[in-house]
């Protein structure tokens, strides 16, 4: 399916909320390890290190999290610049889903270990309203740098997901579409989860899912009734 895609011609939503993951979910990059390469080579590959072990369930997401922050301290002018690289790297086809969905009555959310500032601005783009979209917020140390978790941030920790999840009390039935282990983790709290894997694909997150969607358009028939 393509950007002309019209709902009316697909069946009933099997879902009556749809989670989606950021970070190579939405969008093909991963945020932090594109704030970490404005940094040095070393931040960069050490960055992406930690990311890819964290995803793939090896690391605790909270042990990678703070060390690549204290690495990079990203400054508010980079967030705005991280916000941008979001909106031109969206996974083709993401936004015409979204709106389908929308359309469809669905509720939308964004689920991410990513930084809050950098995705609103692209959820808003794509039509999620701000508070519709979960993600970590920082807070300004003394020298102005984004470098301190902004109070309690459970999406920066391993159970962060399915806890926000719960929380958040979402009409059921409830998909919930990521790449990593950590989106994995919510399969136990919603009715399905589904392993998107057109720009990462891992075979910890794929074992464990309902099925796997390697493209936009294998979305469609799992999220939608066939005609
Ligand atoms: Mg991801």
């Amino acid at each position: 399916m393509n950007a002309t895609t019209d709902f009316r011609a697909l069946g009933a939503p099997r879902f009556k909320t749809v989670v989606f993951d950021v970070d190579s979910t939405v969008t093909s990059i991963e945020g932090i390890d594109w704030l970490a390469a404005l940094r040095d080579e070393d931040v960069a590959r050490e960055s992406e290190y930690l990311t890819a072990q964290a995803m793939a369930g090896e690391i605790p997401i909270e042990a990678a999290y703070m060390r690549r922050l204290d690495r990079i301290k990203p400054a508010a002018s980079e967030l705005l610049m991280l916000a941008d690289a979001y909106q031109q790297s969206l996974v083709p086809g993401m936004r015409e889903l979204i709106g389908v969905l929308q359309r469809a009555r669905v509720h939308v959310h964004l689920l991410s270990g990513g930084l809050r500032a950098a995705i609103v601005p692209m959820a808003l783009h794509l039509g999620v309203p701000a508070d519709r979209v979960h993600a970590v917020s920082l807070s300004r140390d003394i020298d102005g740098r984004f470098s301190l978790l902004d109070g309690e941030q459970p999406l920066a920790t391993q159970r962060g997901k399915p806890l926000v999840v719960q929380r958040l009390q979402l009409r059921k039935p409830i998909a919930m579409i990521g790449d990593g282990s950590t989106d994995a983790a919510v399969r136990g709290v919603v009715e399905a989860f589904f392993a998107f894997t057109a720009v990462a694909r891992r075979e910890n997150v794929v074992k464990v899912a309902d099925a796997e969607a390697a493209s936009v358009d294998d979305l469609y028939p799992l999220l939608f009734e066939v005609p």
